[in-house]
């Protein structure tokens, strides 16, 4: 065997399978089943007690998802990954192992709508707080932070402005006061944007979208990087305080670099519920392979299809990382060398009603609130996905009156320019 580092492409395919060792079959099998036998009792004593590692119940481990894990973690480069039911999921898992009641977390307004609900609404029950950010630079983040921050959580490449993070500024901000650094790169994927390289200690994402790739299944996934000292401080009681159903075990002690992705498994899974079905594992794991093609090839399209928006008149503006002058052009090439990913944003002339009447009027692209498909889609924020906001909050999030998103397919990209034509001309 070579000793050379696999490269991402080929990561992509391999990473966490092997035939299976049971029928030698090539793809790794669907193992629809809640539940597995023990061999023994003291097997399942040891299981329970997380003394081996071992599959009990679909709810908590599965072989099927267990090798998504373990691709998603090789791809993202951290030291271990916990797949789930959604991306929202994953994000509750996450704040669930971080967060007491009272304490406090800070965001960037550069998020996914449903984000910006989840934090701001729903986890006001658990009584977590979220602090925005004024701006998206390093001292915005700073200027949030009070004893009870428990973690800082940006996206990669933001949904739906398409905004480039400084994810290393950022990251530095965490590490002086010792927070955790949350990245979703949902919008990147690892194939454009690797944040843990970057300081990120910890990697949310929903896989329903660029991962899986064909917008059929719903998936989330944490991984952990591993570079977060739980052990510095008594902030994190949930990796530091002996847990009483698994003998007294502390999960810092006894995991080390991936304590925190066996926390989000072991007490957030298991408590709070949110599995991924193995049938879902197994059509990410299928898209998976494909991802660095799609990425290059949204990459190109997208570019092309900014560059005609950018010359119709029309349109009143294009934002684009990948476009040269764009405001985020130069962090796009700092952290995202290889392309500026599918999603972008750009303003239609006369509004909210020409932005209705475009999304009603194209062919190819479909109106639906996704991103990430094979398909190209095509959004109005405004009166969809950000319309529960206020004028203030959608004007933050970048979904203005005005605001189409497209998430550009891999069709041909000749095509796609053909829609839009039609389409804006008959608004
Ligand atoms: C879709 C999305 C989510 C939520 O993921 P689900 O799988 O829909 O729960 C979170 N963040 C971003 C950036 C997204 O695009």
């Amino acid at each position: 065997m070579s000793n050379r580092e696999p490269g991402f492409d080929t990561l992509a395919i391999h990473a966490g399978a092997q035939p299976d060792p049971a029928t030698g079959a090539r793809i790794t099998p669907i193992y629809q089943t809640a539940s597995f036998v023990f061999d023994d009792v003291d097997h399942a004593a040891s299981l329970f007690g997380l003394q081996a590692f071992g599959n009990i119940y679909t709810r908590i481990t599965n072989p099927t998802t267990a090798v998504l894990e373990e691709r998603v973690a090789a791809l993202e480069g951290g030291t271990a990954a916990l797949a789930v039911a959604s991306g929202h999921a994953a994000q509750l898992l996450v704040m669930h192992a971080l967060m007491q009641p009272g304490d406090e977390f800070i965001a960037s307004r550069k998020l996914y709508g449903g984000s910006i609900n989840q934090f701001g609404q729903s986890f006001k029950s658990f009584d977590w707080h979220v602090r925005w950010a004024d701006d998206i630079t390093p001292a915005a983040f700073e200027a949030q932070i009070t004893s009870k921050t428990k973690a800082i959580f940006i996206e990669s490449l933001a949904n739906p402005g398409g905004v480039v993070m400084d994810i290393n500024g950022i990251a530095e901000v965490a590490r002086k006061h010792h927070i955790p650094l949350i990245v979703d790169n949902t919008m990147a994927t690892p194939y454009l944007c690797r944040p843990i390289e970057h300081g990120a200690d910890i990697v949310v994402q929903s896989l329903t979208k660029f991962m899986g790739g064909h917008g059929n299944s719903m998936g989330g996934v944490i991984v952990d990087g591993g570079t977060f000292d739980w052990s510095k401080d008594d902030r994190y009681p949930i990796l530091t305080e002996p847990r009483p159903e698994y003998n007294d075990m502390v999960l810092a002690e006894t995991f080390g670099n991936f304590a925190f992705a066996i926390a989000c498994r072991v007490l957030g899974l298991r408590d709070l519920g949110p599995a991924i079905s193995p049938f879902n594992a197994f059509q990410i794991l299928t898209g998976i392979e494909t991802l660095p093609l799609r990425m290059q090839r949204h990459s190109e399209n997208a570019f092309k299809v900014a560059k005609f928006l950018q010359g119709h008149d029309k349109v009143a503006w294009v934002s684009y990382a990948g476009l040269e002058g764009d405001e985020h052009h130069e962090m796009q090439k700092r952290y995202m060398p290889n392309g500026a990913g599918a999603v972008f944003t750009f303003g239609v002339k006369g509004g909210y009603q020409s932005g209705i009447d475009l999304v009603s009027n194209v062919e190819i692209f479909s109106h639906l609130a996704n991103i990430g498909d094979t398909r190209s889609l095509i959004i109005h924020p405004a009166s969809t996905t950000h319309r529960q906001l206020d004028d203030t909050q959608k004007a933050a999030a970048g979904a203005g009156a005005d605001v189409i998103r497209l998430s550009v397919g891999i069709e041909n990209a000749e095509d796609l320019i053909a829609d839009l034509e039609q389409a804006l001309k008959n608004i």
